[in-house]
């Protein structure tokens, strides 16, 4: 089977809607796709009813805003129940930090030479409860100050960057908690992406597994070179824990992220699919 376990609509930063989405997986070739935009799962529902019309299994899923030591981690969530109670109030509140930090990223910008107003922002970011950077480049792309979201990212809002603001996101092992609390599978999202190696050392991801029970994490991913994949892959075995593969798709927003670029083996979803349980 052709499973791909993560994916963006522009119910966060994607830009296809959650059937949008659904019926470009078809397309692809696609047997399995879920469905994980940033700290929300309201895309789900709509993702759910058009996979029952096309014949695509949507997976239920979230990617979570985690951080260890101030350093950001994104925590794949699958099959957890959104309205287990610890869960859902770290996502009101990572929202929450989402929409805060706006002000304070324009003023930068402004101060940058790079004027861009709210409501601009607020234009892209459309009926989405989770704002995001991407939203904010999207918008400077229209006022003419950048080409395209990389060059927003690369110039002004990428992590350390010039207009960057720090957001709340809650410790990677208590995310990973909470997830099971709420009868989730949690598997870490580009762990050695974009310098990320140091963020989570194999000592640290060997402490998640051991005392938090992390499911396991991406090893196939575009923010992975050739010798980082095989890496992670041999460190994934020797922990015993899931190794999987997903293209991280935002529709038009990512470049080099098509649906099916990585899949995952049908004998790592099918662990996964056991191991989702009653929350
Ligand atoms: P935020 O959710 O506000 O923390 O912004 C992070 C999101 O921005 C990620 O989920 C990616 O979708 C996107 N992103 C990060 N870096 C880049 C980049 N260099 N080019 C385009 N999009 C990016
Ligand atoms: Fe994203
Ligand atoms: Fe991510
Ligand atoms: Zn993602």
């Amino acid at each position: 089977m052709r499973i791909d376990l993560h994916t963006h609509s522009f119910v966060s930063d994607g830009t296809d809607s959650p059937a949008e989405l659904v019926r470009a997986a078809e397309l692809a070739g696609l047997e399995v796709v879920a469905l994980t935009d940033h700290d929300t799962f309201d895309g789900l529902a709509e993702a759910a009813a058009e996979g029952v019309r096309v014949g695509v299994q949507v997976v239920g899923g979230m990617e979570l805003s985690c951080a260890r030591e101030g350093q950001s981690v994104h925590l794949l969530a699958y099959g957890a129940d959104p309205a287990s109670p610890g869960l859902a109030a770290e996502m009101v509140r990572v929202r929450s930090g989402r929409s805060g930090r706006l002000s304070g990223v324009l003023d930068l910008l402004a101060r940058l030479d790079v004027p861009v107003s709210e409501a601009a922002v607020m234009a892209e970011v459309g009926a989405s409860p989770s704002v995001g950077r991407p939203h904010i480049a999207d918008a400077m792309v229209k006022a003419g100050h950048v080409r395209d979201r990389t060059e927003a990212f690369d110039r002004f809002l990428a992590d350390g960057g010039p207009a960057h603001v720090p957001r709340y996101a809650i410790d990677i092992a208590r995310g990973i908690d909470l997830v099971h609390e709420a009868g989730g599978v949690a598997v870490i999202a580009h762990p050695w992406g974009r310098g990320r190696e140091q963020v989570l050392p194999p000592a640290v991801l060997e402490g998640l597994v051991h005392d938090h029970q992390l499911d396991g994490f991406e090893v196939d991913h575009q923010d992975h070179d050739p010798a980082t994949r095989r890496r992670l892959r041999r460190l994934a075995a020797s922990l015993g824990v899931l190794a999987t593969g997903s293209s991280d798709y935002h529709g038009t927003g990512k470049t080099n992220h098509d649906l099916g670029v990585n899949t995952t083996p049908d004998d790592v979803f099918a662990e996964i699919s056991a191991r989702i349980g009653p929350a």
